[in-house]
């Protein structure tokens, strides 16, 4: 008995499950096409604002960042695309010294953009871009310098 009520409630549930299908196959026969005439006409083109193109630090009207220079996400980074330099400058007010950010080096190229340096930070200093428009012919030029 159990194996009928099995074997019937397979044929159901393949059933409903072809319905299913079919309700999404002929929505989507049913609905309007739209076809992205890209490169050529670039207005229509819709990206994704979550869509992670490319790394980038924000900077504020003086062109400062938020970044601390805390290194987590050079470590956190799972196949070494981030590099940071650092140096030390000293308070004239207060003499003390304190460690800051040279150069933060990003290579697109190998970015598997897992998004894991952004969540690390502790201070919202990086993000992603969708900007997607990013080949070049020689790989170096990937390799880009974030802070200004
Ligand atoms: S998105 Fe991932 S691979 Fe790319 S720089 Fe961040 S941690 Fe590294
Ligand atoms: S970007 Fe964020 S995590 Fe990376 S060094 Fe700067 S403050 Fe630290």
């Amino acid at each position: 008995m159990e194996t009928r009520n099995t074997y019937i409630g397979n044929i159901i549930h393949a059933a409903k499950s072809l319905l299913t299908g079919m309700r999404v196959t002929l929505r989507e026969f049913f609905t309007r096409k739209i076809t992205e005439q890209y490169p050529e006409n670039r207005s229509t083109l819709h990206i994704p604002s979550r869509h992670r193109a490319t790394l980038v630090m924000p900077h504020d009207a003086d062109g400062n960042n938020k970044c601390i220079a805390c290194g987590l996400c050079q470590q956190t980074c799972p196949n070494g695309t981030i590099s940071i330099t650092t140096k030390t400058v000293t308070d004239e007010e207060t003499g003390k010294s304190r460690k800051v950010l040279a150069e933060y080096h990003y290579d697109l190229g190998a970015c598997m953009f897992c998004q894991l340096c952004v969540n690390i930070c502790p201070k919202g200093a990086i993000e992603f871009s969708n900007e997607f428009e990013n080949a070049v012919f020689d790989r170096k030029k990937l390799i880009i310098k974030l802070n200004r």
